[in-house]
């Protein structure tokens, strides 16, 4: 094993000594041998003592930390990683049960992979990589999961364009690593969808949602459902199980509309209480009675970087605050920031500025997160981003 080396600042080994996996290019005091972005380097503190193996990057988070023992990456690494994060998954009865087929199977950090993201629905693994490093190991990875996942996975496919570094200039390389049978029809607590991981954005679908729709489900009787940012419906064919009386879903993108209605009909052929619209989320809510009970907010991430946080803040402040206004007496607000940037603290100022503006009485019922396939490295408390608060308005 001879990978190259870097060595760290004074006193910037210590969040690496808490396993923490980001080596920040501040950090460092030495390059040596002048890695290739992606290539694996080994992270020494200044007094020569071993840190950790990782991932190679050009940028603001310079290494990503694969291992803090000394090892080389190997196969057998690859499928060490890949097994515990399946096993993991077949303890949460997710895998391949007779009402579920749909799964995070890898979580970055949270599974001790920083830089790679897999998402499962059925027979197929939609792998995405956020890193160079992952770039380059895609192949043996894909690898790793058909061997864990023996004949459950039978095709990979291969997402990354729109997450990998522009600059890296990796080209087109999206396509199946394995397999390349289209069976586009998943299952989630007993609900079917079509999934479109070739176009579709993300791996295809939001699978951090399983649990808080399944909540909203039980919610639904008898209410009239606004799903704002409805995407491909998700929580729209949970609200008609659980009983709404009607169910309009709202989203800008019209091919996800065009989805929405194909998993309605999937599920509930001829169901003549759902609506769907292509529309923008403000000119809808604004032109919008007075006459929703239970509305859906889960919009995209309104910042992505730190420097335009102010500007996110107040764009959940103005979206939550059209919905207090109009949502009727009694009614109940689901309501999302999946901005890793926004803190929980942060996400609930805005809410609590929107229902003061408001007036209305609000109650906190839930406090959401992300369900546990997509789990939270305790080192790395930055892998929670998915927030969300249940609110019931009079
Ligand atoms: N709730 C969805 C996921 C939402 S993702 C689910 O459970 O699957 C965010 C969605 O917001 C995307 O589908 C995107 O097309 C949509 N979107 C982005 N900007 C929008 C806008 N201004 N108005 C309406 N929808 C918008």
């Amino acid at each position: 094993m001879s990978y190259k080396k870097i060595i760290l600042k004074p006193k910037k080994e210590e969040s690496l000594l808490r396993f923490h996996p980001w080596v920040f290019s501040g950090a460092i005091q030495k390059i040596e041998g002048e890695p290739e972005e992606g290539e694996l380097v080994e992270v020494y503190g200044t007094n020569g003592r071993f840190l950790g193996v990782g991932h190679y990057q050009i940028g603001g988070i310079a290494v990503r930390i694969l291992s803090f023992e000394q090892q080389e990456i190997t196969a057998g690494f690859w499928q060490e990683r890949i097994r515990s994060a399946f096993t993991l998954r077949e303890t949460l009865e997710l895998v391949d049960t007779p009402t579920n087929n749909t799964y995070r199977l890898v979580h970055g950090e949270g599974d001790h992979l920083p830089g790679l993201i897999v998402d499962v629905y059925d027979s197929t693994a939609v792998m995405q990589a956020h890193s160079v490093g992952m770039h380059y190991s895609r192949k043996e990875i894909a690898q790793a999961i058909q061997e864990v996942a023996g004949d459950k996975i039978k095709n990979v496919y291969y997402k990354s364009e729109g997450t990998l570094p522009f600059k890296a200039d990796l080209g087109n390389e999206d396509g199946y690593l394995i397999g390349g049978e289209e069976v586009d029809i998943a299952m989630e607590n007993g609900l079917r969808f079509h999934v479109d991981w070739l176009k579709g954005q993300k791996t295809g679908f939001f699978v951090d949602q399983r649990d808080n729709r399944s909540l909203l489900e039980k919610y639904s009787a008898g209410r009239s459902v606004l799903n704002m940012f409805c995407y491909t419906g998700g929580f729209s064919f949970y609200a008609m199980r659980g009983g709404a009386n009607e169910v309009h879903s709202v989203d800008s993108s019209s091919k996800a509309i065009h989805i929405t209605k194909q998993n309605v009909e999937l599920n509930f052929p001829g169901d003549e209480r759902h609506q769907a619209y292509a529309e923008d989320a403000f000119k809808y809510l604004e032109r919008m009675g007075e006459n929703y009970d239970l509305i859906i907010l889960d919009p995209p991430a309104f910042a992505k970087h730190k420097n335009v946080l102010r500007n996110a803040l107040q764009g959940y402040r103005k979206l939550n605050a059209i919905a207090f206004s109009k949502i009727k007496p009694g009614g109940i607000i689901f309501t999302f920031s999946c901005s890793q940037v926004v803190s929980k603290e942060n996400f609930r100022l805005a809410v609590f500025s929107a229902a003061a503006q408001s007036g209305r009485r609000v109650r906190i019922l839930h406090q959401l997160t992300q369900p546990a396939d997509h789990p939270v490295n305790i080192y790395h408390p930055e892998g929670e981003y998915l927030k969300g608060l249940v609110l019931y308005v009079e």
